[in-house]
């Protein structure tokens, strides 16, 4: 059946201004890196993207390696693009990554010119788009020059394959230098994609956040929910259709006593909010005035629904705030 987008779809999301760009983006945006590969029914991605597009989620977040297999959350992309949303190419924000492992060989990976060019035109090829809205270098390649890989983004806008560039996951003083560089190149970063949660708040301690605050750019976190850890999956167990159980990225020994005693603890007050511990968990990022989006992921419709609904919390009290700790 031909979709038809929600005529709602705008009344119930929030928009953040990245930093001090033209660009809003959802509170909420959409990550693709599960629950979109070959591992996963077409019917299940597409009930899940669609369901975003129809509350506002407009910004859907990808890489080049995201499957399984590697490349297949990009085809996916492409096959929901074909289907139902290319007419509204222009209301979506998607985004893409280069640098870890793609192909076999010397140009296969890491963030030189040759890898970072080839990858995009591979995704955009998946997706069959002329250009991403958003292009991330996704982790810093300690043995290339940062000029290579800088000048490359530059000229990946210039070329016109991606409208902005993004950052993921480097280290403060590299950030610091890419930043200046793509401001004097006149390509301005846009947004730095790092792990900010309520378990690990690395981005707050390593001065990554006063940086981007500093400079007028974007935070986007990704695993806001810690892959489901900070949720009510495992509060009794690991169900067989959890992430966990499928052992690849969330392993059960990640689930200590100490941790899941932790868990409950979040869940009690969570539950004295009047909140789920994912709509908590995604609240308490969302209250950095750092960050624009978290990128949350959802294995069914009724997750993202259900985490959709942390955009009507109520703020956090000091001694909420001292209980979390
Ligand atoms: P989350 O921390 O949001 O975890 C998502 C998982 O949590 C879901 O797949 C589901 O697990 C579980 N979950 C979500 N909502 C609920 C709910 N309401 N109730 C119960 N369980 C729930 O994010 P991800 O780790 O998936 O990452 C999000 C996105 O961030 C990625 O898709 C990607 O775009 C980006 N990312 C970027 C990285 C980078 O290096 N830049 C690294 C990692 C992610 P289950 O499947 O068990 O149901």
């Amino acid at each position: 059946m031909t979709y038809q987008a929600s005529d709602t779809r705008y009344q119930h999301m929030a928009y953040a201004r990245c930093g001090k760009s033209g660009v809003l983006l959802p509170k909420v945006s959409l990550g693709m890196w599960h629950n979109f590969g070959e591992a996963t029914p077409y019917e299940r991605s597409r009930e899940i993207a669609l369901t975003a597009f129809d509350h506002g989620v407009v910004h859907f977040d990808l890489a080049n390696n995201y499957g399984p297999i590697p490349g297949a959350a990009e085809e996916r992309m492409g096959r929901l693009l074909r289907n139902d949303l290319l007419p509204y190419r222009d209301e979506l924000f998607i985004s893409t990554k280069a640098a870890y492992d793609m192909w076999p060989g010397p140009y296969g990976s890491w963030a030189s010119r040759k890898h970072l060019m080839a990858s995009l035109d591979q995704s955009l090829q998946r997706m069959g788009l002329e250009y991403v809205d958003l292009f991330y270098c996704h982790r810093y390649d300690p043995s290339t020059p940062l000029d290579e890989t800088l000048q490359a983004l530059v000229d990946i806008v210039r070329r016109g394959k991606a409208l902005y560039i993004g950052i993921s996951r480097w280290p403060l003083e590299p950030l610091r230098y890419a930043i200046s560089y793509l401001a004097e190149h006149a390509v301005p970063m846009l947004i730095y994609q790092g792990r900010l949660n309520l378990l690990d708040r690395a981005p707050e301690q390593e001065g990554i956040l006063a940086q981007l605050s500093s400079e007028h750019k974007g935070f986007i976190s990704f695993s806001p929910l810690a892959q489901g850890l900070l949720t009510d999956r495992y509060l009794n167990g690991i169900p067989s259709d959890s992430r966990m159980a499928e052992g690849r990225f969330l392993r059960t020994d990640m689930l200590t006593p100490q941790l899941l005693d932790r868990i409950r603890q979040l869940n009690m007050l969570a539950q004295q909010r009047g909140q789920t511990l994912a709509q908590m968990a995604l609240s308490w990022v969302l209250r950095h005035p750092e960050v624009t989006s978290v990128l949350v992921g959802a294995s069914s419709k009724e997750q993202l629904v259900q985490n959709l609904q942390c955009l009507e919390s109520a703020p956090f009290s000091d001694e909420e705030l001292a209980a979390i700790g």
